[in-house]
């Protein structure tokens, strides 16, 4: 359990370098499209790692059902869970596809290191699939 809660510390982060990255990049923009969460519209997956999807649930609570190809936690049009969203809602900006995939690659590498050092299981699949 200790183990845990020092791996989620080491998550935010890595969650903050990333945030930090991203603000210094000027190619990088929200455009407050809401692509990035209407999977099905937008025609994509949210993968997250077991650890991210735990500090999802600790900051957001647990999902609800929802709408089906939708993130749960979309209120309104916007992130009902800004502070623990997971690392590919931090690093999607659709003003620059290709720096926010570098972005994401980068920070995510260390996301797996962060598993590996805790000997918690890194379990990548989509976000609906972690959920218990
Ligand atoms: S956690 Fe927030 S930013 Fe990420 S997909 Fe869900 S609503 Fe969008």
């Amino acid at each position: 359990m200790e183990a845990h809660v020092e791996a989620l510390a080491e998550l935010r982060r890595i969650y903050g370098k990333a945030d930090e990255e991203a603000r210094g990049n000027p190619a990088l923009r929200c455009e407050l499209s809401g692509r990035c969460c209407r999977f099905r519209e937008a025609g994509h997956v949210l993968f997250v790692t077991r650890l991210e999807y735990d500090e999802m649930v600790r900051c957001g609570g647990a999902p609800g059902a929802g709408e089906e190809g939708v993130c749960p936690w979309l209120r309104g049009g916007l992130c009902g869970n800004r502070e623990g969203r997971a690392l590919a809602c931090r690093t999607y900006f659709c003003s620059d596809e290709a720096a926010a995939a570098a972005l994401t690659e980068r920070h995510h590498r260390e996301i797996r290191r962060l598993h590996e050092r805790h000997g918690i299981p890194y379990d990548y699949r989509p976000l609906h699939g972690h959920a218990r």
